[in-house]
Parts: C-alpha cells; sequence; structure tokens
C-alpha cells in the first residue's frame, strides 16, 4: 500500500511498526449536533481506508475519539439549560444511527473525552515536568517556541509562530500560531474536573493526544481527519505527545479535502450543509451519498450538487441490473475460461489502483469495464453457471471495500413485486393491456422499473433519486 503522507509531502509505502498490523486513529465528531455531509466525506473516505488496508491483508485497529466535552457543546448546554450529557447523548445515538446507514464499519473503539480526563491530565503533568508549559490566570498553556518542530506538519514558518502569545479557543487560523491551551481554568456556569492545575476542563486537542497513545501506543501507525484538522488540532497533538514521551508520535498522517458547496468548505458555521437525515427525508438513498462520497479521490475537494447524488445514483443502477441479472434463471454447467481470466485480471487492477493511494476512479473505471463485459457475455449466452458463481463472488470481494455495488436483500427479493409482475404478465398474454398497464403503473409508483427481454420480464427497485433510464 502507498499513501500521500502530509508530514513528508510524497507518496510513501506504508510500513507499519508491527508487520501486518496498522494501527489507526481516526479524529471523531464533536456531538453538539448531527453530523453534516461533508464531516462524513472524511468518515466515508476513512471506512473507504480500513476497508481498502483488509482487503489487502492488513490487520487494522482503529481508534475513533468521540469529542462529548468542548466549547461549541458548553455553549449550547449553557444556551438550553441542559447538561452536558442531555446535549450529546442523543447526538452519539444519532453519529452511530449514521454510520450504519453509510455502511460505514465499526472502529474497534470509540472512547469519549469525558471518560479520560486523568489521562489527559497525566500528559500535561508530563509536559510541565519538562517546562514546555506555563500558568496563566488558572488555566495551563502549551509553550510552542519551545517546541523546535512545531510547525512541522502545517508548514508553518518559524516567523509566523507569536512567541508568548497565547489562544484560549479550540479551533483557530493558521495566522493565530499561539500557545495553546491544555487545561482551561474554570469559568462560572462550566462543567469541571479537579486537577492538579486547579479546578477546569481540558482544551480540544489534549484528548487525541491521550486517547490514541493509550489504545495505540506512544508511536503508532497512522492518524487521518480532514484537512482543517492539520492546523491546529494535528499540529498540536504532535507537539503534546512527543513533547510528553520524547518519542516520534505518528509515522503517517494522512488528510482528506472538503466537501465543498458553491466553492466553500461545506460547515455548520456557513449554515450551507445537509445533514444525511435531511438527503434521506427528501427521499434520496444513502448508498448513492455513499458512492458519490467515495468516489471523487480524497485529495480532491469534491462539490456537492444534486445533480451529482443523482449521477451516482444511476451508476449504482447499473450495478444492481447486472446482479438481478446474476440471478436469473437455469444456465449451463461450465465455465468461460476467457471471460474469467480477463474478470480476474480487472480485480487485480481494482486492487492495485487501491493500493496506489486509493486510486478510486481507476478502480471504478476497472469495474465498469468488468460490468459491461458480463453484460456483453450474458447477451451472447456466453457465462455458464460456474462464471457466473466466480463473478458474483468477484464482485462481493470488490464490495467488501467499496460496500455500495451488493444491492440490499429487500431490492432483490420481494414477493408482493414478484406477485405483482406475474399479474402483468398474465394480463398481457391474455391482451388485457389497460390492466397491465394498471399493473405497471403500481409498480413504477412503488419504485420498481420493469424490463421486457427474451426470457421474461426482468424487475428492479430503482435507487432512489436517479434520473430516469
Ligand atoms: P468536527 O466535528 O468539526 O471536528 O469534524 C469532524 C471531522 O469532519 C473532521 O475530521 C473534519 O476534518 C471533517 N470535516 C469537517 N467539515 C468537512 C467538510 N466540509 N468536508 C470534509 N470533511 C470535513
Ligand atoms: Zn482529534
Amino acid at each position: 500500500m502507498r499513501i500521500f503522507n502530509t508530514l513528508t509531502r510524497r507518496v510513501e509505502p506504508l510500513e507499519p511498526i508491527e508487520p501486518g498490523h496498522v494501527r489507526l486513529y481516526t479524529c471523531g465528531p464533536t456531538v453538539y449536533d448531527f453530523a453534516h455531509i461533508g464531516n462524513f466525506r472524511t468518515y466515508v473516505w476513512e471506512d473507504l481506508l480500513r476497508r481498502t488496508l483488509r482487503f489487502l491483508g492488513f490487520r487494522v485497529t482503529q481508534v475513533m475519539n468521540i469529542t462529548d466535552i468542548e466549547d461549541k457543546i458548553i455553549a449550547k448546554a449553557m444556551a438550553t439549560g441542559a447538561s452536558i450529557g442531555e446535549v450529546t447523548e442523543p447526538f452519539i445515538r444519532a453519529f452511530f444511527e449514521d454510520l450504519d446507514t453509510l455502511g460505514i464499519e465499526r472502529a474497534e473503539r470509540y472512547p469519549r473525552a469525558t471518560e479520560h480526563i486523568p489521562e489527559m491530565l497525566a500528559i500535561a503533568e508530563g509536559l510541565q515536568a519538562k517546562g514546555l508549559t506555563y500558568e496563566s490566570q488558572g488555566s495551563l498553556y502549551f509553550r510552542i517556541d519551545a517546541f523546535p518542530s512545531y510547525g512541522r506538519l502545517s508548514n508553518l514558518e518559524r516567523r509566523e509562530i507569536k512567541v508568548g502569545a497565547r489562544v484560549d479557543n479550540d479551533e483557530y487560523d493558521k495566522d493565530d500560531a499561539r500557545d495553546f491551551v491544555l487545561w482551561k481554568g474554570h469559568r462560572e456556569g462550566e462543567p469541571s474536573w479537579d486537577g492538579p492545575f486547579g479546578p477546569g476542563r481540558p482544551g480540544w486537542h489534549l484528548e487525541c493526544s491521550a486517547m490514541s497513545m493509550k489504545y495505540l501506543g506512544e508511536s503508532f501507525d497512522l492518524h487521518t481527519g480532514g484537512v482543517d484538522n492539520i492546523f491546529p488540532h494535528h499540529e498540536n497533538e504532535i507537539a503534546q505527545s512527543e513533547g510528553a514521551t520524547g518519542h516520534p508520535f505518528v509515522r503517517y498522517w494522512m488528510h482528506a479535502a472538503h466537501l465543498m458547496v458553491d466553492g466553500e468548505k461545506m460547515s455548520k458555521s456557513k449554515g450551507n450543509f445537509y445533514t444525511l437525515r435531511d438527503l434521506v427525508a427528501r427521499g434520496h438513498d444513502p448508498r448513492a451519498l455513499r458512492y458519490l462520497l467515495l468516489s471523487t479521490h480524497y485529495r480532491t475537494p469534491l462539490n456537492f450538487t444534486f445533480e451529482a447524488l443523482a449521477r451516482a445514483a444511476g451508476e449504482l443502477q447499473r450495478f444492481d441490473a447486472l446482479y438481478v441479472r446474476l440471478g436469473e434463471g437455469a444456465r449451463p454447467a461450465g465455465r468461460n475460461d476467457e471471460f474469467d481470466a480477463k474478470a480476474a485480471a480487472i480485480e487485480t487492477e481494482i486492487r492495485d489502483a487501491l493500493a496506489d493511494d486509493l486510486n478510486v476512479s481507476g478502480a471504478t473505471g476497472a469495474l465498469f469495464r468488468l460490468v459491461r463485459e458480463a453484460n456483453a457475455a450474458l447477451d451472447r449466452g456466453a457465462l455458464p453457471a460456474g462464471s457466473v458463481e466466480e463473478l458474483k463472488s468477484l464482485l462481493g470481494r470488490v464490495d467488501a471495500v467499496f460496500g455500495v455495488l451488493t444491492p440490499p436483500e429487500a431490492t432483490l427479493l420481494d414477493p408482493e413485486i414478484e406477485e405483482l409482475v406475474t399479474q402483468r404478465t398474465a394480463a398481457r398474454k391474455a391482451k388485457k393491456f389497460a390492466e397491465s398497464d394498471r399493473i405497471r403503473d403500481v409498480l413504477a409508483s412503488r419504485g420498481i422499473v420493469l424490463e421486457d427481454t427474451p426470457q421474461g420480464v426482468r424487475w428492479r427497485r430503482a435507487v432512489a433519486g436517479a434520473p430516469p433510464d
């Protein structure tokens, strides 16, 4: 596997510390609201990365944090009079539901910030012991000019660093390279924990250092997030972790470009966002969204439009149509060796494309070629049972990575739909065309597409939001 490493700005072979086992940390959601589909671009890509690593034979241990204490959560709690838990619990539940809706595999662990305060304090104390911090007005700050490699990940020039200037906010711009807060002194109305620096709460960055090192070790392989995480979040994580342990923190960093709307980053604060739930409520199929988010290379910004979503749904229908054909009727036994060899070569091509820094368009291009080859062979009656079985298992292997190619079971089997299709065929045979048209309309209103072929009527469920055939 070769990946683009943000730290070195090069594509490099991924060589985990323990051969064959990738330890992966992915920054997770801040649970003060529903995640938007921009966030899901990053999470879906991380799922593609995880699945690709497994496809290539790696074992993966993935940890994703849940940020359940942070400025925006506290602001919401204070505005509504709710407790922190009352603000976060519904959105933690919603987050896991959304992961399932999008077919995102579960990480091995989802640690919560509020359950790791002692680990965070231990790092802060370690930093203090090494002279990398100072206290001011009850808060503890990281002294960035005492950490010589500060700015390496985000390519900050030393001159941009403002010595002695502080920032208390969890999020800030690159122009604001300042000493950042590790522990925020207690403020009226805010939740707080006791600790060696007095009552207060952790800054956002500290949690990811504490939870990643606790579960993956002081040095681990791979850390990811969206490009907005590079500065300050990941830069600060490196400073805190390496400052405290004296060891290299993470060897490879990968970052996904943003999901955009009209040339701007999709974000809560700009108000230009959709949640997954918005799209599902408008009748869009989450499979189509997953496919749309996956199919642009992760380092290229992706502009979200409803036309692009409809196109993605249309492309999935081509896979669904093939699945339906592969499930049909009796076929002669045996194999088509020429076809099998072509299919095997395409699988290798898909594997190589994914192993090349997740070249998805290379992989999907090869996959569509396979769909065309398979349809052509089926048209010629040249795909015997053995080759069909092999093709199905090949598609299954590839779909362990994409997670969108296999139509849901209910899409393929539905006795009620089968019955209506049989009735329509009977009506047509009896030349009761008004009746057969009526049944066709009933089926269409339920999203069923019919195709009359020499082998009989074929039906499939339209992918919601796809343009008409
Ligand atoms: P947050 O909840 O803001 O910390 O974001 C969670 C994850 O979503 C982080 O990895 C962000 O980098 C990522 N993210 C936020 N906005 C976008 C966007 N418009 N496109 C892609 N990823 C995003
Ligand atoms: Zn993080």
